[in-house]
């Protein structure tokens, strides 16, 4: 979708839950008539106003009767509110959409690349694929640190559902930046694909350069920076 600008949506909180060591999932009910595409982000503002980061990918589909944040808990005073929010607790909705064509193209097939937390907008995307039926050939591969990757017993379902959904898991604490880029490099044997990268900047410049170094094109290759971190 492209970008909303100048809103003032209420979204109301219905539940947090924290979903794995560190990090959290917020929920909010969806507010009338908010329409979204999977893989869009939401700017969030809080009354009375708090400093931080603001913006996050919906890690829900827009099938899914609410929508869902995902981050991992900080030290900001925006970190500190999320993380305590409770249900019935409001939030506001100041600008929202997708200004990087970060959507999955249905003809084309993908390589979604998560980082961490960046799986977030890649959730709603396949949980999109899954309640639409969809075909796509989509191949994702999840770095995180360690093994606590999120959603990954969701992911495992849907891709009894999805056939042409192939996921690696890519646990990087062990390894030196040579052997991790030598490994993703091995798994992108496919080079006509559409490539997403979500997750912090460091871990995105790192895959755009891999990425070009076996002669991805630039405009085959979508991002979605995860600054602040
Ligand atoms: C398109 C887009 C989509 C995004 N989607 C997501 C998403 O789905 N999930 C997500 O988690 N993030 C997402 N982000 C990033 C998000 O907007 C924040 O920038 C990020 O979460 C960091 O937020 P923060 O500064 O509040 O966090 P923190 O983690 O609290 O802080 C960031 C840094 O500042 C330091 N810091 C903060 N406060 C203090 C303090 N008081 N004293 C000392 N040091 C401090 C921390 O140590 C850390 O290094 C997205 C960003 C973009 C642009």
């Amino acid at each position: 979708m492209p970008v909303t600008k100048n809103v003032s949506i209420t979204a109301v909180v219905a539940s947090r839950q924290l979903i794995a060591p560190n990090y959290h999932t917020v929920y909010l009910e969806r507010p009338a008539q908010f329409n979204y595409a999977a893989g869009d982000w939401i700017d969030l503002e809080f009354s009375p106003a708090v400093q931080g980061g603001r913006t996050y990918s919906l890690s829900s589909s827009p099938t899914e009767p609410q929508l869902a944040i995902t981050f991992r808990a900080g030290m900001s005073q925006l970190k500190q509110r999320l993380a305590s929010l409770q249900s019935g607790d409001g939030a506001t909705i100041v600008q929202y959409g997708n200004d990087y064509g970060f959507q999955l193209k249905p003809t084309k097939a993908s390589t979604l690349i998560a980082g961490g937390v960046g799986i977030a907008p890649f959730r709603s995307m396949l949980k999109n694929l899954v309640d639409t039926n969809g075909r796509a050939d989509v191949q994702l591969l999840y770095l995180n640190s360690n093994d606590d990757f999120l959603f990954r017993h969701e992911i495992e379902t849907w891709q009894q559902q999805l056939s042409n959904l192939r996921v690696e898991y890519i646990v990087t604490k062990d390894l030196s930046r040579k052997k991790r880029e030598k490994h993703i490099a091995s798994l992108l044997n496919d080079t006509n694909r559409q490539f997403y990268i979500a997750g912090p900047p460091g871990m995105v410049a790192n895959t755009q350069t891999l990425l070009s170094s076996i002669k991805i094109a630039e405009r085959d290759i979508k991002t979605d920076i995860f600054g602040g971190y």
